[in-house]
C-alpha cells in the first residue's frame, strides 16, 4: 500500500510472527517500489548521500528504480556497498540518509532503506550467476600477488577481503568462530536478517577466491607475529566488539542469568530454536527480563518471545526516548507484546535454593543532567526498589572489546577501553597491521564497520605499493 506520504513496509501479522523466526518485513513489490521512487525529488545537491556513511549515489540508484532498471539500481548501490541486502534490512537508516532527506523537513523522508533491499533483493532473485563470472576472471590475474590476513568475518572484515581480492591481493580471512559472518550470522536474528542473504554474500566472497578459515581464533590458534612471519604481507583485524558486559551486581552467576551474547549465540548460531533437531539448547522458563535498551536488547527479547516465553520484560534505566535500539524494532517490539519498564534499574538477582534465578530486585531511576554520552543520566531514587517475579534474565547492556590479540602481540596500542588505536586511515601502531569496525571505534553500525573496512583496503595497497612489494 502507498498512502501519500510514504510507503509502508508489509509485515507479518504480529500475533503470527511471534511464534515463528521468519522474516518479520516481507518486501516491497516492485509496483510499490516504483511508485516510492517516484515520490523522490532527484536533488542536485542530495543531502540523503552526505547522510549514507559510504556515500551511496541515493538519487542515482532511485532514478534507475523510477526507470524500472532494477539491475543497474544495484550495481550503483555495490559500487559502495558490498552489502545491499543486509544494509536495506539492518542499516538505521532513520539516523543517516533519510534522515537527512530533505522530505524529511516537511513530511515523511524517501524510504530509501526499503528501496535498497528492494533492488538487492531483486538482484539476488534475477541474476545468482553473477559475481561467480567475476570470480574467475580475479582468480585469473592474481594468483602471483602478496596475500592479506583478515582477522575476523563481520562486514568490517568480508569488506576489508572483498576490496582487497579485487585489487588482486590473495586474501585469507580467519574467523574465531565455526560460521563466518560475525554478528550478521551469530547477533542479529533471522526474523530481522535471514541468514540465507547472508551465506549468499560469503559464497559471492568464497567465488572471488577469498579463503575463509573458520575455527580459527587468532592468538590462540596463531599470533599476529607468526601471520607475518609466515609471509602475510599486512594484516586486517576486525575482531568487532563481542565481550560481554556485565554490572557487577550480586547474583549475576545465578543459573538462567545469560549475557545476550551467549543467548543470541545459543539461538542464532546454535540454531537453539530447533532444539532438539539441534544440539545446543537454552533454557528460559516462562518470565524472561531483559536488562538493557539497545538492539541487541530488543532482539533477545523478541527471540526469549519466539522461544516459547509467555511473558517478556524489558528494563530499561532511561526512558524510551533514549533508547539506542532502532525506532522500527522497538515498534515491532512492543506489537509482539514485550512489556517496557522504563527508568528502572537492577540492583541485584535473587535465587532460590538451587542457585536459579527466581526474581530481581529493581531500583527506580529518575533522568538527571546529560552526561558525556549527550543523553541524560539516569540516577536511583532512594528506597524506591521493587522486586519482579522471573526465571530468567537476559543481560544486554552492551559488549566491550576482548584483549586476547592485544594481549598475544605486545605492540599494538590499545585506549583506556582496550579498543585498538589506529591513525585516521586504520593503521595500528605496529607495522603492516591495520584495524577497523567495531573493535577501533567501539560497538557501532554494519555500515560504519564496512565503510571502514574498504578505506582501510586502499590505504593497505596504497602502503604496500610503496614499499613495493607487489
Ligand atoms: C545483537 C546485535 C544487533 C545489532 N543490530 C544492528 C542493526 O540492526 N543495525 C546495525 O547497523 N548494527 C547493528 N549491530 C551492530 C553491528 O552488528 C556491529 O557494529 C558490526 O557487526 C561490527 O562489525 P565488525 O566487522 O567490526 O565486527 P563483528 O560483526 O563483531 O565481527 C567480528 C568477528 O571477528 C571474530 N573474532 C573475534 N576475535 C577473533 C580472533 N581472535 N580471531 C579470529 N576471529 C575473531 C568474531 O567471532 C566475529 O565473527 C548489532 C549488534 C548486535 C550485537
Ligand atoms: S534528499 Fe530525499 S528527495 Fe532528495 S535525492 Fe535524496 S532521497 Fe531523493
Amino acid at each position: 500500500m502507498v498512502d501519500k506520504d510514504r510507503v509502508h513496509m508489509p509485515t507479518q501479522p504480529p500475533d503470527e510472527r511471534k511464534n515463528n523466526f521468519k522474516e518479520v518485513a516481507l518486501g516491497l513489490t516492485k509496483e510499490q517500489a516504483i511508485e516510492e521512487a517516484k515520490r523522490c525529488l532527484n536533488c542536485k545537491n542530495p543531502p540523503c548521500v552526505t547522510g549514507c556513511p559510504v556515500g551511496i549515489d541515493i538519487p542515482k540508484f532511485i532514478q534507475l528504480i523510477k526507470d524500472e532498471k532494477f539491475i543497474e539500481a544495484e550495481e550503483v548501490i555495490k559500487e559502495d556497498n558490498l552489502l545491499p541486502a543486509v544494509c536495506g534490512r539492518v542499516c538505521p537508516q532513520e539516523d543517516q540518509c533519510e534522515k537527512s532527506c530533505v522530505l524529511a523537513k516537511k513530511g515523511k523522508p524517501i524510504a530509501i532503506g526499503y528501496l535498497e533491499r528492494f533492488v538487492a533483493d531483486y538482484g539476488i532473485k534475477s541474476n545468482p550467476q553473477k559475481e561467480k563470472a567475476i570470480s574467475y576472471q580475479l582468480s585469473a590475474i592474481s594468483s602471483q600477488q602478496p596475500k592479506i590476513a583478515v582477522i575476523g568475518s563481520g562486514p568490517s572484515g568480508l569488506t576489508c577481503a572483498s576490496e582487497l581480492r579485487k585489487l588482486g591481493y590473495k586474501v585469507v580471512i580467519f574467523e574465531a568462530l565455526h560460521k563466518p559472518g560475525g554478528v550478521l550470522a551469530y547477533g542479529i536474528p533471522s526474523f530481522r536478517l535471514p541468514k540465507d542473504i547472508v551465506n549468499y554474500e560469503i559464497e559471492n566472497l568464497k567465488k572471488m577466491g577469498v579463503r575463509i578459515k573458520t575455527n580459527s581464533i587468532i592468538g590462540r590458534l596463531k599470533t599476529i607475529d607468526q601471520l607475518l612471519k609466515e609471509g602475510f604481507s599486512a594484516v586486517y583485524i576486525a575482531t568487532g566488539a563481542g565481550h560481554p558486559m556485565f554490572m557487577h551486581i550480586p547474583g549475576e552467576d545465578l543459573n538462567y542469568v545469560y549475557s545476550a551474547n551467549e543467548f543470541l549465540t545459543r539461538v542464532n548460531l546454535m540454531e537453539a530454536y530447533k532444539f532438539p533437531e539441534t544440539d545446543t539448547p537454552v533454557i528460559l522458563g516462562k518470565k524472561t527480563a531483559v536488562i538493557g535498551g539497545g538492539n541487541t536488547a530488543m532482539d533477545s527479547a523478541r527471540c526469549a518471545l519466539r522461544m516459547g516465553v509467555e511473558k517478556v520484560y524489558c528494563v530499561y534505566r532511561r526512558t524510551e526516548r533514549e533508547m539506542p535500539a532502532r525506532i522500527e524494532e522497538i515498534q515491532h517490539a512492543k506489537e509482539e507484546g514485550i512489556e517496557f519498564i522504563f527508568l528502572a534499574n537492577p540492583v541485584k538477582y535473587i535465587g532460590d535454593d538451587e542457585n536459579n534465578v527466581k526474581g530481581i530486585e529493581l531500583v527506580r531511576m529518575r533522568l538527571g543532567q546529560p552526561d558525556e554520552s549527550g543523553r541524560k543520566s539516569p540516577i536511583p531514587i532512594k528506597e524506591s526498589n521493587f522486586t519482579l517475579e522471573i526465571d530468567s534474565v537476559i543481560i544486554a547492556i552492551g559488549t566491550d572489546a576482548n584483549p586476547l590479540i592485544p594481549d598475544t602481540t605486545k605492540d599494538i596500542k590499545t585506549n583506556r577501553w582496550g579498543y585498538i588505536i589506529t591513525d585516521s586511515e586504520g593503521r595500528t601502531s605496529k607495522k603492516g597491521v591495520y584495524a577497523g569496525g567495531d573493535i577501533v571505534t567501539g560497538s557501532a553500525t554494519v555500515i560504519e564497520a564496512m565503510g571502514t573496512g574498504k578505506r582501510v583496503a586502499q590505504v593497505i595497497n596504497e602502503d604496500l605499493r610503496n614499499l613495493d612489494v607487489r
